[in-house]
């Protein structure tokens, strides 16, 4: 599946994945084809594959990242406020922002201060990525993504890019009622997606989907 959505541009490698059926949705789709992937991937930038960003930290693959949008899509939308744990390219966070648009805001938590400032860099190559960023629809911090962050709570959606050992209670916490919360979960040797939802009334159900191989949330490195 990884390999045969590669292209040789953004917009092939967009297209292959569309046509793989990996991307489903025309918003979907218009959202990455407004980021260029090589703003954010240090190398073969249009391989459908996670590429190292240093730190120990990879950007994942690009139909990783389409899947993630599409799980989350009901809750991505215009106005709409979201929280990208394990930020780390910034990438995704790009994505997530074309979907809620200029009057939703998403916040990118990552504890690695050199790349939370490689995301900012990367951001401002883009006129598109620097006006999200002087106006706030973007805004990239640092902290332990375990807990969430409070100051922009609660969220409309949760995208947590890091495998973690539990879904962490703060981070359903921080969902509105209703929101969904998008997770790789570690469950002994394997990881899997989980989908979280928040209902109306405050419930939580939780569907596990498909297996994956993500680097795992971690304490911040001394
Ligand atoms: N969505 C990113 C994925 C980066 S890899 C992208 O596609 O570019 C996972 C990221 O999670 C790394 O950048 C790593 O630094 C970050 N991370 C790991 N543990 C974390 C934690 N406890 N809090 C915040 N970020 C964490």
């Amino acid at each position: 599946m990884a390999w045969r959505s590669s292209g040789s541009s953004n917009q092939s490698l967009i297209d292959n994945l569309e046509k793989n059926g990996l991307i489903e949705t025309k918003r979907v789709k218009g959202a990455m084809l407004q980021v260029d992937r090589a703003h954010y991937a240090p190398g073969n930038p249009y391989d459908d594959r996670p590429q190292p960003i240093g730190h120990k930290a990879t950007i994942s693959a690009p139909h990783m990242h389409a899947n993630a949008c599409e799980s989350l899509l009901d809750y991505l939308q215009p106005g709409a406020k979201v929280l990208d744990i394990g930020s780390g390219s910034g990438y995704l966070t790009a994505v997530l922002a074309n979907l809620v648009g200029p009057t939703g805001k998403v916040v990118g938590i990552d504890h690695i201060q050199p790349l939370v400032d490689m995301a900012n860099t990367n951001m401002a190559k883009s006129e598109e990525g620097r006006k999200m960023l002087e106006s706030g629809q973007v805004k990239f911090v640092t902290g332990d993504g375990r807990k969430g962050w409070k100051e922009d709570a609660p969220y409309d959606a949760i995208h947590v890019g890091a495998a973690a050992a539990e879904h962490h209670k703060e981070l359903t916490e921080q969902l509105k009622a209703p929101g969904r919360l998008f997770v790789p979960v570690s469950d002994g040797w394997s990881q899997h997606i989980y989908v979280i939802n928040k209902k109306e009334d405050g419930s939580i159900d939780q569907n596990r989907l498909y297996g994956v191989q993500y680097v795992p949330l971690t304490d911040a490195p001394e």
